[in-house]
């Protein structure tokens, strides 16, 4: 039950800078500007205290795949990844047939109605077959707006995001399309051109999926999406931080070029996130996790991570050196104002959700509350 409390003690990253033995109150499932006199005292020092994270492309946790599985396995996945910090997570599908797609946007908008996922990101089936990743390629279709409508429609106004390869026949008009019904164009598994991507982002579109990943590679005569992409104000650039996906210098390049304010870091996590190696399935096709890295049975492609977002943050500030609010933005707010969900989610600020999160000195999880609930009881020994 959701009760108050004061948290005292901790570094507190807000979005105007780290605040030392800051005083975060919560009341209910809010965040509140003053504390009632008999509130108790959680003392965090020596802890950072953190905004809930969220992640905008997830395809499932905890032996349960989002893309697949029951409501029950969606929820098992989605808890999974709050026991790591994740209290805001759209769910991802990969691609499938069309009308399997519309039943699984049914499926999740229900869930996403009753605020269990902050929505439905669909990585597919709009996607070049030349950099079709962990897809299955005779599924893949061009972009037609009206089959991009009916997903769409099929998800009731819980469509947060569409992944589709722009420079595709068909590919500017639904960039259009999306744009105009709210939805995120987002730019990724695609060939593009650096012209071809330019063109996608003056059409409206505004995420790299996975930045670097399912694309061309930034070359000096053939600067490719990955230049349009970084170079351009209007773009939020996805990052996969798991040491897998990622060189740490691409890491750097990113937020150097882009700045702190357009990285969102994302899992595209698959079902073995939180659980273990062993073989799974991604949409129809097998994958064999070996040392927490995903890859397709037939070819051996990179599919989805096991990645959970406390991993990623305490690994850029560990290991990428980034400073420690840029990293946390990239986690949170940045994020969060992309969905357009900045006013509830995304900083520890008087009238928002109490969903935060409690590292060590060393970035290491040591609790997680969501909407006042701890999920995580803070240990703090
Ligand atoms: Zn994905």
């Amino acid at each position: 039950m959701a009760t108050s409390n004061v948290l005292a003690g901790a570094r507190v990253v807000l979005p105007t800078g780290i605040v030392d033995g800051g005083r975060v109150i919560v009341e209910g499932t809010r965040i509140a500007g003053a504390s009632s006199e008999d509130a108790p005292v959680v003392d965090l020092s020596g802890h950072w205290l953190v905004p809930g994270f969220v992640d905008l492309h997830n395809h499932g946790g905890g032996g349960a795949s989002f893309t697949s599985g029951t409501a029950e396995e969606v929820l098992r996945g989605v808890h999974t990844h709050r026991l790591h910090g994740t209290t805001t997570v759209v769910a991802s599908t990969v691609t499938g047939e069309m009308d399997v797609l519309a039943q699984r946007a049914g499926l999740l908008s229900e869930l996403a109605e009753q605020g269990d996922i902050a929505g439905i990101h669909f990585e597919g089936p709009f996607i070049s077959p030349c950099r079709k990743g962990a897809h299955s390629e005779e599924l893949l279709r061009d972009p037609d707006p009206a089959e991009v409508r009916k997903l769409i429609d099929a998800a009731r106004g819980r469509a947060k995001m569409v992944t589709l390869a722009t420079e595709l026949p068909g590919g500017i008009d639904s960039v259009r399309l999306l744009a105009e019904h709210g939805v995120i164009a987002a730019i990724g598994h695609t060939d593009a051109t650096y012209e071809q991507t330019v063109e996608a982002i003056d059409a409206g579109a505004t995420v790299a999926t996975h930045l670097f990943n399912a694309m061309p590679a930034l070359g000096h005569r053939t600067p490719g999406p990955i230049a349009a992409l970084l170079e351009d104000e209007r773009i939020t650039v996805e990052l996969i931080n798991d040491g897998t996906h990622l060189h740490p210098a691409a890491l750097q390049l990113a937020f150097h070029h882009a700045g702190a304010g357009r990285v969102a870091f994302i899992t595209d996590a698959m079902d073995a996130a939180g659980f273990g190696d062993g073989r799974y399935l991604l949409g129809p096709l097998e994958v064999e996790v070996s040392e927490g890295v995903a890859r397709l049975m037939e070819g051996g492609s990179i599919a989805g991570s096991t990645l959970t977002l406390d991993r990623a943050l305490k690994r850029a500030v560990t290991v990428d050196g980034l400073p420690v609010e840029d990293a946390v933005a990239a986690l949170s707010a940045n994020p969060a104002r992309l969905l357009g969900v900045y006013d509830q989610v995304g900083s520890l600020e008087p009238g928002k959700d109490a969903d935060l999160v409690v590292l060590d000195a060393e970035f290491t999880l040591k609790g997680v509350m969501r909407k006042g609930e701890w999920v995580v009881d803070p240990q703090l020994g």
